[in-house]
């Protein structure tokens, strides 16, 4: 529990939320700036600033939760694809320092969703750069 955070102050209730559903170790509740109808946040309710600190079972427990409440989004909203997105740090667009899933139901009714893909896909990258940077990460994760 962290004091000045948000996101520790929604799940106490100190903070408004428009919850969707709460288990022992994650609260969920929507997204004040959706990117699509019905756009949610999964959190752990005990405090990890990102990625790199949340517990193993805190991080598994987020992501059997997003995946439990993404299946009803189907449902629920006819949502015609889900996102799930996490931003680790504010390089990574990361605004909010309190872990989180995004769980982003996706539309082809475009009235109702904004996502938009940052980058552009289908183009080839650079084979010696792809090759070079799995050395680095084989190296850093000592698989040799
Ligand atoms: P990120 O940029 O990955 O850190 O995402 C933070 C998300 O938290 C953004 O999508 C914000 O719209 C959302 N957010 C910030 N404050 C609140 C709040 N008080 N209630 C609900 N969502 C919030
Ligand atoms: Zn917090």
């Amino acid at each position: 529990m962290s004091s000045d955070c948000i996101f520790c102050q929604i799940i106490t209730g100190e903070a408004p939320s428009a919850p969707i559903a709460e288990t022992e170790s994650t609260f969920a509740f929507m997204d004040i700036q959706p990117g699509s109808d019905g756009h949610l946040l999964v959190v752990p309710k005990r405090h990890s600033t990102d990625l790199r600190d949340i517990p193993a079972d805190d991080l598994t427990a987020v992501t059997l939760e997003s995946q439990r409440i993404a299946k009803h989004a189907y449902s629920a909203w006819g949502a015609d694809g889900v996102n799930l997105l996490n931003c680790c740090g504010a390089d990574a667009w990361q605004t909010v320092f309190h872990f989180h899933m995004h769980v982003i139901p996706r539309y082809r009714d475009k009235n109702k969703d904004h996502l938009r893909l940052p980058f552009q896909p289908g183009v080839r990258g650079d084979q010696d750069l792809i090759d070079s940077l799995a050395t680095g990460m084989r190296e850093s994760l000592g698989e040799g």
